[in-house]
């Protein structure tokens, strides 16, 4: 038996959180850290419970504040031909890349 797949609801970006489709489940992310939760935590009280405890102050932002946060992220999405990358954080793999980078050119020097 399958466990019940959770649909995003748009009223979820109150929570921070946008949408990523993986293996065609519907998964919620977080605008903000850009942490992806798996299907069973879309529910509100989920949703909520992570915008609370990773993210403190910014309860109280409205959902405008956090769909023009999830805006980058859809662009990028667009690029990357509809697959978001999961596991490592997009930030970190730039802070990689960049540390790869300067160490090179520290070598080359
Ligand atoms: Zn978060």
């Amino acid at each position: 038996m399958a466990a019940r797949k959770r649909k995003f609801s748009e009223d979820y970006v109150k929570f921070g959180f946008t949408v990523i489709e993986k293996d065609e489940l519907q998964l919620p992310q977080c605008v903000i850290s850009m942490n992806v939760l798996s299907n069973d935590k879309m529910r509100p009280k989920r949703l909520g419970r992570h915008l609370k405890q990773q993210h403190p102050t910014l309860v109280l932002k409205t959902k405008e504040f956090f769909s023009s946060r999830a805006e980058s992220p859809k662009r990028l999405r667009l690029d990357k031909s509809g697959s978001y990358p999961t596991g490592v954080p997009q930030h970190l793999k730039a802070s990689f890349q960049i540390a790869f980078r300067n160490l090179i050119l520290s070598i080359k020097n």
